[in-house]
């Protein structure tokens, strides 16, 4: 319903431009081709419409492709759920425990953070999903997991179909659910000639399809068992990352402070229950979140200005003593910096000998930072990026629309630390992990 809903009103017409782009356009086209060809394969071996087995195999068939699309338009359309611009909290004085949005005007709701790709405050955001061109959060966490469960099932059953398909047609030519009716023989006799003419280019298409069906079973699969990770702990992917950076500055400044993760309920069924619900809706209203005993509702984001305060700290200059043209896999610095870059959509930026960087992060081979322009040289004013993942992950930054600011991925190799600094003594954030 929420999804018909979301689609026919109006004012979300526009949402529809989500569906321009080519995560939704590659998945909807390997759904389309996985569930055609699964039907095609199926009325082959398994004739549906005499047979009870033939006919519970195709309505379910029919019954995976409906389910994956309902939760895949849903997660696409309801959305994450968004901040309102301008939102501030009831107490003004919970002001001082938030993040402020200069982009969204609004403060940043416990767990919310900017996406930059939707360019707003999304509530619970867990991170920008390209196959659905919008992020994972609040609202759709329930439907999004729901399509990751439903797709490798739908495909394996699809797989299956595949193969006993070409099984059947190379070796027998009459299919299971011929014979089983006993019009096989007789039939095949008497018209040889079946439905659907199964030639090379079809056994090739089938082929083709199963394919992409365990591929897709693979990785989708993959997907599935990291979100239910995070809907059992109750921890974003980007909470994590808090999280880890957390222990990272109290280990780093000897500090006697523990660090507990609020959201956690203690038990996987009660994290759980606040996602999947009944009514289909998450627990909540994605401004207020209950939180273990001795936390309170600004625990993580008091952490979180915390290392915004200390990020500016720890951001470490480099000086580029290479040349690099901002390729994503660059040819002329080494096999290693082809092979590992990061597999995120975020930019690269291009470097000439001597320019000035402030890196905030950094993988074995490749760094992340900022260009310290003429007009950016303040390292004070640094702020707003609020936290990342590693390598691949998703993300989240706030940026200055002006453009002035150049922030992307760099090869380790084309930088030198400059030492004259004595803010760089310090290790690189993320430097100890990957090492
Ligand atoms: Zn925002
Ligand atoms: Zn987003």
């Amino acid at each position: 319903m929420g999804v018909l809903c979301s689609v026919i009103r109006f004012e979300n017409l526009h949402e529809l431009r989500r569906l321009c782009h080519w995560g939704p356009i590659i998945a909807l086209s390997v759904i389309a081709i996985c569930s055609a060809m699964a039907m095609i394969d199926a009325v082959l071996w398994y004739w549906p419409l005499d047979t009870t087995g033939g006919s519970i195999n195709f309505i379910m068939l029919i019954n995976w492709t409906v389910m994956i699309l309902y939760n895949y338009f849903n997660a696409m359309f309801v959305g994450p759920g968004y901040v309102p611009f301008g939102w501030k909290p009831e107490n003004s004085q919970d002001c001082m425990y938030l993040q402020y949005c200069k982009i969204c005007q609004s403060y940043k709701a416990p767990r919310s953070h900017h996406c930059r790709k939707c360019n707003r405050c999304v509530m619970k955001m867990d991170h920008h999903c390209p196959w659905i061109n919008n992020c994972c959060g609040f609202q759709n966490h329930a439907s999004f997991t729901l399509f990751l469960l439903l797709a490798p099932l739908g495909c394996i059953h699809a797989a299956f179909i595949f193969v006993m398909t070409m099984y059947t047609q190379l070796y027998n030519r009459v299919s299971f659910g011929w014979s089983s009716v006993r019009i096989d023989m007789s039939a095949a006799r008497r018209d040889p000639r079946p439905i659907i003419p199964f030639g090379l280019s079809a056994f090739a298409a089938s082929l083709f399809a199963l394919g992409l069906a365990l591929g897709t079973t693979i990785a989708v699969g993959m997907l599935f068992f990291i979100q239910m990770k995070v809907i059992l702990r109750n921890k974003t992917s980007i909470e994590s990352w808090i999280e880890e950076k957390a222990k990272d500055r109290i280990n780093y400044y000897q500090t006697k402070e523990t660090f507990i993760f609020p959201y956690d309920l203690g038990s996987k069924w009660n994290n759980f229950k606040q996602v999947f619900t009944w009514s289909g809706i998450s627990e909540g209203d994605g401004f207020e979140w209950p939180v273990k005993e001795g936390c309170h509702q600004y625990s993580l984001t008091i952490e979180q200005l915390k290392q915004k305060a200390d990020k500016r700290v720890r951001s470490v200059r480099y000086q580029a003593i290479e040349d690099y043209n901002g390729a994503c896999c660059p040819l002329t610095k080494g096999l290693r910096t082809f092979f590992t870059t990061p597999c995120t959509e975020e930019p690269r930026i291009i470097l000439c000998k001597g320019d000035q960087i402030l890196a905030t992060r950094g993988l074995k081979q490749w760094m992340y930072g900022e260009k310290i322009t003429d007009l950016a040289t303040d390292d004070q004013c640094r702020n707003d990026e609020t936290s990342a993942t590693k390598n691949g992950g998703p993300w989240t930054g706030a940026s200055s629309q002006d453009g002035k600011r150049v922030r992307g991925w760099f090869p380790r190799r084309c930088v030198e630390k400059c030492l004259y600094d004595s803010e760089t003594d310090q290790p690189l954030d993320g430097e100890k992990k990957t090492r």
